[in-house]
This record gives structure tokens, sequence and C-alpha cells, in this order.
């Protein structure tokens, strides 16, 4: 039994190489109630299938030097070298205010930042069965050049090598059903943990009254 109310809520980052299907397991996790997605500044152009405020709000440079000088992120970094991503607090405080648990879908950069900061928060990394498999999906894609493909890659291999540091948990997307049910299944053991719940427990008791 889990209240929900008596703890902060979780800090669920999610990261894995492009291509690993992280963005679909991510939308699983908040298929679940109780749950919120932290939206990500950038500074990377909108692709045209995307609307600002959805999957990210789009800023200037000078927006997200401003705000990272107002020390409004909670983490940033810059992706692949070229553009800028941040969570903002604000989502932080939001997820605290409304009892709700707080998904992030950030870098290994990120999640290291986060980590640092909240160290009760919980990481899991996304692998792809195999690096064909993650290769086929990237070309199926079909919106990178062989140069952007290659360089995916090689960021693959770094991060997959790097991710033991900072990851509580891997998920290998091999099947996206078993996949999704797997990081839903660790969201929901997370809330049954005894820890997080001994106020309910302490309620419970007192419940009963003094033992006679
Ligand atoms: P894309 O541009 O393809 O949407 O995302 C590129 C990478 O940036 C992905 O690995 C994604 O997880 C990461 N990313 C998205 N938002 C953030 C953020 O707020 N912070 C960090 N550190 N990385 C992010």
């Amino acid at each position: 039994m889990t209240t929900g109310t008596e703890v902060s809520p979780l800090v669920l980052i999610v990261s894995g190489p492009s291509g690993s299907g992280k963005s679909t397991l991510v939308q699983r996790l908040l298929e679940l109630p109780r749950t919120m997605p932290s939206v990500s500044r950038t500074t990377r152009p909108r692709r045209t299938t995307e609307s600002s405020g959805k999957c990210y709000d789009f800023v200037t440079e000078a927006e997200f030097d401003a705000m990272a000088a107002r020390g409004e992120f909670l983490e940033y970094a810059r992706v692949f070298g070229k553009h800028a991503y941040g969570t903002p607090l604000k989502w932080l405080d939001e997820s605290r205010r409304t009892g709700r648990d707080l998904v992030l879908e950030i870098d290994v950069q990120g999640a290291a930042q986060v980590k640092e900061k909240l160290p009760e928060s919980v990481a899991i990394f996304i692998l792809p069965p195999s690096r064909e498999e993650l290769e086929r999906r990237l070309r199926s894609r079909g919106q990178d050049s062989e140069e952007e493909i290659a360089r995916r890659l090689a960021r693959a291999r770094d991060e997959i090598q790097a991710f033991g540091k900072y990851y509580d948990y891997c998920v290998v997307n091999d099947d996206m059903e078993r996949a999704g049910r797997d990081v839903q299944a660790i969201l929901l053991a997370l809330r049954c943990a005894s820890a997080r719940n001994r106020g309910f427990v302490e309620r419970l008791l007192a419940s009963f009254g003094r033992k006679t």
C-alpha cells in the first residue's frame, strides 16, 4: 500500500542513445497516474514535427544563458557539443507541490548533475538489443546523414561505456511492449519501498491504539 503523500515525489531520470526508443518508454511511464513530465528548454531549432511546449520549450542562446545565469536550471548541458538543453527547476517545484513523480528524459551529462544534486533520484538507462539494431533504427528514421549516423553510433558507444557510473537500472529495448512494462515496474516498485511508506505505517499503527 502506498499513499504517495508523505515523502517527496520520485525524480526519475531516463537516458539512452538516440534510437534506443527512450521517448516511447518515457511515454509509458507518463501513462501511470501521479507522474508528470519535465519539459526541457533547448536552443536546438524546432523540427517540423514538433510544437513548442510539448517536447521542448525552444529558446535563443541568449534566453538560455540568462536562465542559466539566474540559476533557474536543475541541470543543463551541451549535447553532441552543439545545442544547449536544460531542465528548469520549476518542474521540480511543481512535482513537489502536486505530489507527482517527475520524469526527466535527459542525457548522461545531465544525469550526472541531477544525481549529484539529488542523490535520491533514480536513473534508468535504455539499451538497444545490439549495435546492428541501433544502426538499423537510426537509418529507418531517415532524418540523419551518413556522417550524423556515424556520430550518433560513436556517441552511443561512449554513453553505454559510461552508464554504469550513474544509472541504477537498465532496460534492454528489444520489445517495446515488454520494455514498457519493465520501466513501469521499476517506478511502481520504487513507490512500494518500505522507506517511502514509513509515515503511513506509523499512522496505521497509531490507529490500532496502545498495546494492552
Ligand atoms: P533531441 O535533440 O534528439 O531531442 O535530443 C538530443 C539529446 O538531448 C537526447 O539524448 C535527450 O535525452 C537530451 N536532452 C533532452 N533534454 C535534455 C535536458 O533538459 N538536459 C540534458 N542534459 N539533456 C537533454
